[in-house]
C-alpha cells in the first residue's frame, strides 16, 4: 500500500497547524527558461499599462472611485452595467472552459502573483540569499552582521518592488496623471492618494515577502475551484505513475532494461521535484490543489532523467486519460457546451458594443407634478433630463417631441453635453388639449445627437379628466 500520509497534512505546515516556511531549489531548464521570457513581456507590459495610451486616454484604467471605466481607450459609466455583467459572464464561462482544456496554466504562466513572486521575488532571494539549501542555513544560523546586512538589502529591494507595484495599481486604479500629481504636488494636498499609496505597498510587501504561496494554497477562489473545473481530460502537470513506479532508487550501472528487469519503474526517487515545487508538494501524489502548474517539477525531472539516461517527460503536462491510456486531447460534451456558450456572450456582447450609444439620456417626469393648463389651452407637462456623456467629446443633444403637434421646450432648444460628463436639466412639453385624451396619453420624444437621431424615448403626458 502506497504511503498516503500526503493526504492528512499540508505541505507548508506541520503536524500543529504551524507554517513551514518553504526554501524551494532555484528552477532552471526549459520550461523555466520559456517561463521567464514570458514573464519579461508580462511584466513590461503589467507595469507599463497605465502609461500605454490609445489616443488620448490609457490602454486600461479602472477608476473605481469615479466609477469611470476605460479599455482599450474606450470609455465605459455606470449606465453601461450591462455591458459589464455580459463581459463578466464572458470572462467566467471562458474561465471555465479554458480550464476545462489547459487546467491550470493561467497560474503558473501568467498569474499576476506568481509572476512578480516567481519571476521578481524570489529571483532577488536567490540572488542575495543563494539557493534554496543555502536559505535554510542562513535562516537557521544565528545573526551575524553579514545575515543582518542580506536581510536589510533583501527587504530593502523587496520594499521598493512593492512600492513600484502598488504605484502601478494606483495609477490603474486613478491614471497616471493623477498619481504623478500626488508625486510631485504638495504631499498635504494629496493625503488619500498617499495613504492609499503606503497601504498597497505594505500589502505586497507582505503578500510577497511573508505570505506568498499561501495565497494560491488558502486565499485564491480560482485555485479553490480546480476541484469543480477539472476533469479527467483536463491539461495539468501530471506525474506518470505507470511509467514512474515502483520508484527505486538509482544504482551504478542502471538502465532502461536493468531497471525493467528488476521491475523498477523510472522514478529514481531523487526528490528533486519536490525541492523545486514553489507550493511544497509532492507530483508524484497526484494533482493537487497547491499545484500551480509552473513546470518547475517537470524541468527538474527531465534534467535528472538525462543525468542518469533515462526518457525525460516523467512529469509532464498530460491529462489523467494521457497518463492512463495514451489518449490525446478531445472535446468532451463538456467543453464543446462552454464553447457554445461562449461564443453565443461573444456574439451578444459584440452586438452589445456595437449598438451601445456614447450618449446615455433618461427622460422621466418631474416627481410632484402633474399638469398645468395654459392660458392658450395648452397642456404642459414638466420632465427632468439627464445627459450622459461617456465619450471623449462635447456633444450638441436635442429633443423632438415626435408623435404629438406640440411644443417641447428645453433651455436654447439644445443641450450641449460636455465630454465625460451627466448634465441635468428640465424639459417642458406643451401639447393642445384637443390632441389628448383624459389622463394618460403616451407621447415620443426624439433624441438627437449632433443632428442624428439616437434613441425614442415613450413617457406619459398628463392630460386634465
Ligand atoms: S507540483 Fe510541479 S507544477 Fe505543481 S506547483 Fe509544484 S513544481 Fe509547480
Ligand atoms: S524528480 Fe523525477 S525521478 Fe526524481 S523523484 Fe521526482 S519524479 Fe522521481
Amino acid at each position: 500500500m502506497p504511503d498516503q500520509t500526503f493526504r492528512d497534512q499540508l505541505g507548508t505546515a506541520d503536524k500543529s497547524g504551524r507554517r513551514l516556511w518553504l526554501f524551494p531549489k532555484r528552477p532552471s531548464g526549459r520550461f523555466y527558461q520559456w517561463r521567464t521570457w514570458v514573464s519579461w513581456l508580462q511584466l513590461g507590459l503589467l507595469f507599463g499599462g497605465p502609461y500605454i495610451m490609445i489616443g488620448d486616454h490609457p490602454l486600461l484604467m479602472l477608476n473605481v472611485l469615479e466609477r469611470k471605466f476605460v479599455i482599450l481607450g474606450q470609455v465605459f459609466w455606470p449606465q453601461d452595467t450591462y455591458l459589464f455583467m455580459v463581459g463578466m459572464l464572458c470572462f467566467f464561462v471562458f474561465i471555465f472552459l479554458f480550464t476545462a482544456v489547459y487546467g491550470r496554466v493561467f497560474c503558473g504562466w501568467a498569474c499576476p502573483q506568481t509572476i512578480f513572486l516567481e519571476m521578481l521575488f524570489r529571483k532577488v532571494e536567490y540572488l542575495i540569499d543563494g539557493d534554496g539549501t543555502e536559505q535554510r542555513a542562513l535562516a537557521a544560523a544565528p545573526w551575524t552582521p553579514e545575515k543582518a546586512a542580506r536581510r536589510v538589502l533583501k527587504h530593502g529591494i523587496f520594499l521598493a518592488l512593492a512600492f513600484a507595484i502598488g504605484n502601478t495599481l494606483l495609477a490603474y486604479i486613478i491614471g497616471k496623471d493623477a498619481l504623478w500629481a500626488i508625486v510631485t504636488d504638495d504631499p498635504r494636498l494629496h493625503l488619500g492618494g498617499l495613504t492609499a499609496m503606503l497601504l498597497f505597498t505594505g500589502a505586497f510587501y507582505w503578500i510577497f515577502a511573508h505570505f506568498r504561496e499561501q495565497v494560491c494554497c488558502f486565499v485564491c477562489p480560482y485555485g479553490r475551484l480546480q476541484s469543480v473545473l477539472l476533469d479527467e481530460h483536463s491539461l495539468t502537470v501530471a506525474y506518470d505513475y505507470k511509467r514512474g513506479e515502483s520508484r527505486e532508487r538509482f544504482m551504478k550501472g542502471d538502465t532502461l532494461d536493468t531497471r525493467q528487469a528488476r521491475e523498477a519503474g523510472n522514478c529514481i526517487n531523487c526528490g528533486l521535484c519536490q525541492k523545486v515545487c514553489p507550493t511544497g508538494i509532492d507530483i508524484r501524489n497526484g494533482t493537487q490543489l497547491e499545484c500551480i502548474n509552473c513546470a518547475a517539477c517537470i524541468d527538474a525531472c527531465n534534467f535528472m532523467m538525462a543525468k542518469v539516461g533515462l526518457p525525460n517527460n516523467l512529469i509532464r503536462y498530460a491529462s489523467q486519460r494521457g497518463i492512463e491510456r495514451g489518449e490525446g486531447f478531445r472535446w468532451t460534451p463538456r467543453t464543446l457546451g462552454y464553447t457554445a456558450a461562449l461564443v453565443a456572450l461573444l456574439a451578444a456582447m459584440g452586438l452589445l458594443l456595437a449598438t451601445r450609444s456614447d450618449v446615455a439620456v433618461k427622460v422621466l417626469r418631474t416627481p410632484g407634478q402633474l399638469f398645468q393648463v395654459a392660458g392658450d389651452g395648452q397642456v404642459v407637462n414638466l420632465y427632468d433630463v439627464e445627459v450622459v456623456n461617456k465619450s471623449f467629446h462635447d456633444h450638441e443633444v436635442t429633443f423632438r417631441l415626435e408623435s404629438h403637434q406640440g411644443e417641447l421646450q428645453i433651455a436654447g432648444q439644445t443641450l450641449t453635453a460636455p465630454a465625460e460628463q451627466v448634465s441635468r436639466t428640465a424639459l417642458t412639453v406643451r401639447i393642445p388639449r384637443a390632441q389628448l385624451k383624459p389622463f394618460g396619453n403616451p407621447i415620443v420624444i426624439g433624441i438627437y445627437r449632433d443632428g442624428e437621431c439616437i434613441k425614442r424615448i415613450t413617457t406619459s403626458f398628463v392630460a386634465p379628466g
